[in-house]
């Protein structure tokens, strides 16, 4: 089951759960500052994009629409910025979940493509083991499984972890250089903050990205190749069927 849940009737539905689609995958994306050569909405294409790759590898799963906005205050004094509450993603999620779980769905997957998301996700998972028990929630984002999956990928391309960088570095313009090329402005691409996260971490915390990092890139962006960024997805869905076959987890790239 790969189509778009949005781009399907409720016929098409009904009879897809009632032949055992009963697994809901939900991209979460953001809206936020991806340096000065990728667009705002770069988490949710990934989001999206990962989603749906997903989809073509597990049985019986319904792709939702991408929220297209998730928390980001981290990202405060770039222009562009939209954002939730960590308390207001958390509720979008546990209401779309309630409804899903009247029509069928037994387990939702969450995807999510931004690291920042990661609070939310935590207080949606814990009100919807509270208040829905017979459905399985998922989280799929972040996490040492996928960055180890990513990793790996550069590690074996002679890219080091300093230059792929968690925000709009060489991982995620590699990325965005196989997904949607026309989007990228690879001639305003530059290298950010190099530093290591337990470095500027107690900064990123206490006053945001723009802290570090006067363009907003965390690595360096010059690095990026749209074949390593096609394999840095299939990484990923690796690392995320290996999760869903083994139980829960979730880091990355944001
Ligand atoms: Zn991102």
């Amino acid at each position: 089951m790969t189509r778009p849940m949005a781009e399907m009737t409720w016929p098409e539905v009904a009879d897809a759960v009632a032949a055992g689609a009963t697994t809901l995958i939900l991209p979460l994306g953001a809206n936020e500052q991806h340096g000065p050569h990728l667009p705002l909405g770069t988490d949710s294409y990934r989001a999206e994009a990962l989603a749906d790759r997903l989809a073509r590898v597990i049985p019986n799963a319904l792709v939702a629409p991408t929220l297209p906005i998730g928390c980001s205050d981290e990202h405060h004094g770039f222009a562009g910025l939209l954002g939730l509450e960590h308390d207001t993603l958390a509720g979008v999620i546990v209401d779309c979940a309630r409804r899903a779980a009247e029509w069928g769905v037994r387990h939702l997957v969450v995807v999510s493509a931004h690291g920042g998301n990661a609070d939310a996700l935590e207080i949606a998972a814990l009100r919807l083991a509270h208040d829905l028990p017979n459905l399985r929630v998922t989280v799929l984002g972040g996490g040492t499984a996928l960055a180890d999956a990513v990793l790996a990928v550069a590690a074996a391309d002679g890219i080091p972890a300093a230059a792929v960088g968690l925000h709009a570095g060489e991982g995620e313009t590699s990325e965005m250089l196989a997904l949607r090329p026309d989007l990228v402005r690879m001639n305003r691409a530059t290298a950010g903050c190099r530093d290591g996260l337990k470095d500027i971490m107690p900064r990123l915390r206490r006053d945001g990205l723009r802290s570090v990092t006067s363009t907003g890139i965390l690595g360096d962006a010059t690095e990026a190749c749209p074949d390593r960024g096609r394999r840095y997805l299939e990484a990923e869905i690796k690392a995320y069927r290996d999760i869903l076959r083994k139980g829960p987890a979730s880091g990355g790239l944001s």
